[in-house]
């Protein structure tokens, strides 16, 4: 790590990049730079605009034209940067395999570049990550973000958008059930986690993901980030197909994160139900390292490691 006139904490002699402060918004940006200067098979394209405006980043690695495409979804929720971080890490490490023609277990790139198209959103939430890093500084709205927050400065543990919504309640899948059991838990609008929104993607995070996938036939699997917790979680209601069913204990195998279905407040309006419901593709949350959230930097290592070999193989598995 250096700090440049740039004022950045990416190392140019570097070829992969590590980790060492936590990862908000503008390093996420400047890192991504990097990656486009140095590789031109590596596709950026916007995948909408948060709330408070900021482009969210799509970084696209393969053929565009294989009918093969699965997705990665990092930062759902403020103190989860360090699912962004494994993101950039996995694309970083992709591109110099790829750009080497070295394999990776077992995995010729060229090929996995030929006939894959693996498209990565590494931070659906800039708004809530950088909240969570830097505060109120972070927001054009301080003072009702504050009121949000109990009142609290500390927004060591904000997990929603930049207006109190947790995006991974707001997809269209059981949002209407959820809505008592939120009440019953004390939540009746913008809150730091847990509050579902006013009705479906009502979130332009949420809305413009949604219209992606609704759109893109070729996708056929989504894997989304969280932490923590070291499990896949897969089905909420049984109609989860056998393939995804044998493609999770393939991803549980390789990990060695345990399999999951998901119970209580975790289960409604999340992403990988909505896209087993609506759209019938195999989708996974991958709940990544263990501990207490946020998960410190220092973690990002043994957390990568562990979920590397998955990054890698998991677009093959379809
Ligand atoms: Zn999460």
């Amino acid at each position: 790590m250096n700090t440049d006139t740039n004022n950045t904490v990416w190392n140019r002699d570097r070829t992969v990049q590590d980790f060492s402060v936590p990862l908000d918004y503008s390093r996420m940006m400047q890192c991504i730079d990097l990656f486009i200067e140095r590789y031109p098979f590596l596709s950026v394209t916007s995948a909408g605009t948060s709330l408070y405006g900021k482009t969210i980043p799509m970084l696209r690695l393969g053929n565009e034209k294989c009918g093969r495409t699965v997705v990665y979804v990092g930062a759902h929720h403020g103190m989860e940067w360090l699912t962004s971080a494994i993101l950039l890490r996995f694309v970083n490490e992709y591109c110099e395999y790829y750009r080497e023609k070295r394999r990776i277990y077992s995995i010729n790139p060229e090929y996995l570049f030929r006939s894959r198209l693996i498209c990565v959103i590494p931070m659906l939430n800039p708004d809530g990550v950088d909240i969570q890093i830097h505060g109120t500084d972070a927001s054009p709205i301080p003072d009702r973000l504050k009121m949000m927050n109990g009142g609290s400065s500390d927004f060591t543990k904000w997990q929603a958008n930049g207006r109190g919504v947790d995006l991974n309640h707001n997809y269209d899948a059981g949002f209407a059930a959820y809505k008592p059991i939120e009440r019953d838990a004390g939540i009746t609008g913008g809150a730091p986690t847990r509050y579902s929104g006013e009705y479906p993607e009502s979130e332009p995070e949420v809305g413009m993901l949604a219209n992606y996938l609704r759109f893109d036939e070729s996708v056929r699997m989504i894997l989304t980030l969280h932490t923590q917790g070291e499990e896949i979680y897969y089905t909420t209601d049984g109609t989860c197909p056998d393939k995804a069913k044998s493609i999770a204990r393939t991803l549980s195998q390789i990990s060695g994160y345990t399999l999951s279905v998901p119970e209580g407040m975790a289960s409604y309006g999340g992403l990988t139900d909505w896209a087993i419901g609506t759209l019938g593709i195999p989708s996974f949350t991958i709940e990544c390292g263990k501990g207490e959230n946020p998960l410190p930097v220092s973690a990002f290592y043994s957390v990568y490691s562990k979920l590397r070999e998955m990054l890698f193989t998991a677009p093959i598995l379809i």
